[in-house]
C-alpha cells in the first residue's frame, strides 16, 4: 500500500534519493560503500564540496561573502553556538514557540538577552509583530517556521543588526532573499536528509568578534578553515542532503518547489476552513505552509477518524502534545496528491459524522 507521510520530522524524502543513497551504501566507490571510505579521499571531498555549494547556489548567496558547512549536533547545537561566536554584550530574540524557547534558555548561559516579543501569551499561535529591533545588541534571533504550532514568518523585518534565522523547518521551501540574513542553521531531517548533520550558512564577516575563547568543536571560524572538514563528518547525512539538494536543483530550484508547496497548503488550509468537524490553530495570516496544525471541534470523533487516515495510507498526522489535534507536514518531497488523499478522508469524515 502507498504509504503518505506527513511526519514532521524526521520526514519524507524524494523516493530517487532514497534509492541512490542506499545504493551508495552498498557500492560507492569501486566496489566500497560510502560508510566504508575515508572522508578525506577524493570522492568523498567531491561530496562535501557539492553539498556546500549546492546550498549556497539554491539559496542565491554565492559570491555573497557566506559560507556554508555541515556541522553535527543538531540544530540545538545551534542555540549555543550562534551565542557563543555571536554574543558580546546583549542578543535580542523573537520568541514564537518551543524551539525559539530553547535558543532564548542556551543563549542564556552566555548572557542576558532581550526577548523582543512573544506570542507565548496564546501558546505560539501567532507571529508577533510591529516589535522593535535594538541597534546596540548584537544580533536578532528569529525561527522561521515553528514545526509544533504551525505558524511562519511571512514578512521578515529589516534588522539593523545581523539578523540569525533557524530555519530548520522550512529551509529550501520558499523564496526569500536569503542575504537579509547573516547566519541560517537548519537541521537536516526535514527537508534535506536524514538526521545527523545540520546545515550552517553563515557571513564570514560577522564572526570573530566576540572576546571570549571558543572549543574548536564550536568555533565557525574553525570548521570554515577547514572546509567543513575539521572532524570526521556524518558522511551519509551529508551525502543524502546532497542528492536532495541536487534533486531541488533539477526540479527547477526553490522557485519551483515553492509553487508545489503553495499548492498543498492551499489544498489542505480550504478543507481546515470549509470542513465544519475541523478547526485550525494557527492564526490565518500566520499559517505554516509546511506544517498544518488543526483539531477536531468534537473529539467523540477522533476515533473513527484516526481509523480513516491509518486505513488510507497515512502516518504521522498526530499533533504535538503541547498543541493536540492533527498536525499535517508537507515538507518539499511530500506530494499534491499524498494532501489529497487526506482532504478526501477529511471530507469522508464529513459525510458520515
Ligand atoms: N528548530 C526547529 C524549528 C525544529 O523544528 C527542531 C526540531 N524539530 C529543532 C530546532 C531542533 O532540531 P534538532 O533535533 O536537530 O536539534
Amino acid at each position: 500500500m502507498q504509504k503518505h507521510n506527513f511526519s514532521a520530522g524526521p520526514c519524507v524524502l524524494p523516493q530517487e534519493v532514497l534509492q541512490k543513497a542506499s545504493q551508495a551504501i552498498l557500492d560507492f566507490d569501486n566496489g566500497l560503500s560510502l560508510i566504508e571510505i575515508s572522508h578525506r579521499s577524493k570522492p568523498f571531498v567531491d561530496v562535501m564540496e557539492q553539498a556546500r555549494a549546492l546550498a549556497l547556489e539554491l539559496l542565491g548567496l554565492e559570491g555573497k561573502g557566506y559560507k556554508a558547512l555541515f556541522l553535527q549536533g543538531g540544530a540545538s547545537t545551534q542555540f549555543l553556538m550562534v551565542a557563543q561566536n555571536l554574543l558580546e554584550k546583549r542578543a535580542a530574540y523573537l520568541n514564537t514557540g518551543t524551539w525559539a524557547d530553547k535558543a532564548i534558555k542556551e543563549a542564556k548561559i552566555f548572557d542576558d538577552i532581550l526577548e523582543v516579543a512573544s506570542s507565548k501569551d496564546a501558546n505560539y499561535n501567532y507571529i508577533p509583530k510591529g516589535f522593535e529591533i535594538p541597534e546596540d545588541h548584537d544580533y536578532f534571533h528569529c525561527t522561521s517556521n515553528n514545526t509544533i504550532f504551525g505558524t511562519q514568518i511571512k514578512k521578515f523585518p529589516n534588522s539593523p543588526i545581523p539578523m540569525v534565522c533557524d530555519m530548520s523547518s522550512d529551509i529550501f521551501s520558499r523564496t526569500l532573499d536569503f542575504s537579509k540574513f547573516d547566519l541560517i542553521y537548519a537541521g537536516a531531517q526535514k527537508n534535506m536528509g536524514p538526521a545527523g548533520t545540520t546545515l550552517v550558512v553563515v557571513k564570514e564577516d560577522i564572526l570573530g568578534k566576540v572576546s571570549r575563547k571558543i572549543p574548536s568543536m564550536l568555533d565557525y571560524k574553525v570548521h570554515i578553515d577547514k572546509s567543513s572538514m575539521f572532524n570526521t563528518p556524518p558522511v551519509f547525512a551529508v551525502y543524502t542532503s546532497m542528492l536532495t539538494l541536487q534533486w531541488l536543483k533539477d526540479l527547477g530550484g526553490i522557485a519551483a518547489i515553492e509553487k508545489e508547496n503553495e499548492k498543498k497548503s492551499r489544498l489542505m488550509y480550504s478543507e481546515i476552513d470549509l470542513n465544519p468537524l475541523f478547526k485550525g490553530f494557527a492564526a490565518k495570516e500566520d499559517r505554516s505552509d509546511m506544517n498544518a496544525t488543526f483539531t477536531l471541534v468534537n473529539e467523540d470523533l477522533k476515533e473513527t477518524f484516526d481509523t480513516m487516515w491509518k486505513d488510507a495510507g497515512i502516518n504521522g498526522l498526530n499533533g504535538h502534545r503541547s498543541v493536540g489535534g492533527y498536525r499535517a507536514s508537507m515538507y518539499n518531497a511530500l506530494s499534491l496528491d499524498s494532501v489529497k488523499v487526506l482532504v478526501e478522508v477529511m471530507s469522508e469524515l464529513e459525510s458520515k459524522a
